[in-house]
C-alpha cells in the first residue's frame, strides 16, 4: 500500500497531500465504534513501522508531481502519534516541504507526553479528536487502551494548548445514545472554554463505522452546537444525514440565531427556506448582518453597534 495520498481537496485545508504512517495495518491505540475501519486490537506502540527515509523518498516524488498542493497531513490507518520517528520525520519534511502547510489528525491520546508536544509544536496545524469527557464515555464509544485516562487527555490538552502558537483544531464526534448526551457535553463544554482552541468541528458519523453505531441528523447536531458557549468557534462539520425540513424565520428570529451563533452559508441552506434566505440578503444589504471569513470558513454574524 502507497504511503503517500491524495491530493484531496476540502474546503477547509484546500489541496492536501496525505501521508499515512501505517500503511499495511490499523495501529491505533482507540478502537472507536465508529472508525471506519476493521476494528483492531488497541496497541500501545507500532511493531509494522516504515522508515522515514521512505516516507520523504515517496513524498519527494509526489511534491514534484503535485506542486500545487496547499497542504501536507500526517495521518495514519490508526494514531499517527504513535510513530515511533514523528519528530526526525517532521523536521526532514520541513526541509523539503516549501510553503505548503504541515498538519496533523490525531485521536489526542498522546498529547500529555512531552515528546509528542514537541513533536507537534512545530506544525501549521494540529487536530485532535476530544468526544468524551468522562472516563466511562472514552472506554464505550473509543474503547481507549487501558493505561489511557481522559483526565491525562485534558490535562495534556490544556498545557499543549498553552505552548502552541499554530492553529489547534478540535474535532467532536457524535454518536446517537452514547456521547451526545447533557452530561457529556457540559463536560466538553466546561473544558473548551479552559482550552480556547482556534475552531471546534461537531460531526457524527460519515462513513460506514466498525460497529453498529447510529449517527445524529444535521438538526440534532444543530440543537447540540447550542448547547456550547457562544463565545466557542463551533462549526458543524458533518453535512451527510441531512434530513430537514427547512424553515422560515422572520427578521428577529434570523438575527436572534446569529446573535447566539454565527451561521456558514451552507448552515443557512441547509436550515433558511427561500423566503428566509431573501430575508437574510436583506439583513446583509441593510448592514444589520455581515459575512466574515474566519479559520477558513465563511460565516454570517450580525453586526455589533457600538
Ligand atoms: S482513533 Fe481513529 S483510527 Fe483509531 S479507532 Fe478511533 S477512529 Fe479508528
Amino acid at each position: 500500500m502507497s504511503i503517500i495520498f491524495g491530493p484531496v481537496n476540502s474546503r477547509r485545508f484546500g489541496s492536501s497531500l496525505g501521508v499515512d504512517l501505517s500503511p499495511h495495518t490499523k495501529q491505533c491505540n482507540f478502537d472507536c465504534l465508529y472508525c471506519e475501519l476493521d476494528a483492531a486490537k488497541t496497541v500501545e506502540s507500532y511493531s509494522d513501522i516504515i522508515t522515514v527515509d521512505e516516507i520523504i523518498a515517496e513524498l519527494t516524488t509526489a511534491l514534484s508531481r503535485y506542486s500545487d498542493i496547499d497542504v501536507i497531513t500526517l495521518t495514519a490507518n490508526g494514531e499517527p502519534t504513535l510513530y515511533p520517528h514523528l519528530t526526525e520525520l517532521i523536521e526532514k519534511i520541513k526541509e523539503i516541504k516549501g510553503d505548503k502547510r504541515l498538519i496533523i489528525l490525531s485521536n489526542g491520546s498522546t498529547i500529555a507526553q512531552k515528546s509528542v508536544q514537541d513533536a507537534l509544536i512545530q506544525l501549521d496545524m494540529v487536530k485532535l479528536s476530544f468526544d468524551c469527557a468522562t472516563p466511562s464515555c472514552l472506554k464505550k464509544l473509543d474503547r481507549a487502551h487501558k493505561d489511557i485516562s481522559i483526565g491525562d487527555i485534558m490535562e495534556g490538552m490544556a498545557e499543549f494548548g498553552g505552548r502552541y502558537g499554530g492553529e489547534l483544531v478540535i474535532e467532536i464526534l457524535l454518536v446517537k445514545n452514547l456521547n451526545d448526551n447533557e452530561e457529556n457535553i457540559r463536560g466538553l463544554n466546561e473544558f473548551l472554554l479552559r482550552l480556547r482552541p482556534t475552531r471546534i468541528d461537531l460531526g457524527t458519523i460519515d462513513r460506514p463505522p466498525a460497529y453498529d453505531v447510529k449517527a445524529l441528523d444535521y438538526h440534532e447536531l444543530y440543537a447540540i452546537a447550542q448547547q456550547f458557549d457562544p463565545s466557542l468557534p463551533v462549526y458543524i462539520a458533518s453535512r451527510k444525514n441531512v434530513n430537514i425540513a427547512r424553515a422560515s424565520h422572520s427578521d428577529e428570529e434570523i438575527l436572534m440565531m446569529l446573535s447566539r451563533r454565527p451561521l456558514t452559508p451552507e448552515d443557512t441552506r441547509l436550515l433558511f427556506d427561500d423566503a428566509t434566505i431573501s430575508r437574510l440578503e436583506g439583513l446583509l444589504n441593510a448592514h444589520k448582518i455581515e459575512k466574515v471569513q474566519k479559520n477558513q470558513l465563511f460565516f454570517y454574524k450580525i453586526v455589533k453597534t457600538p
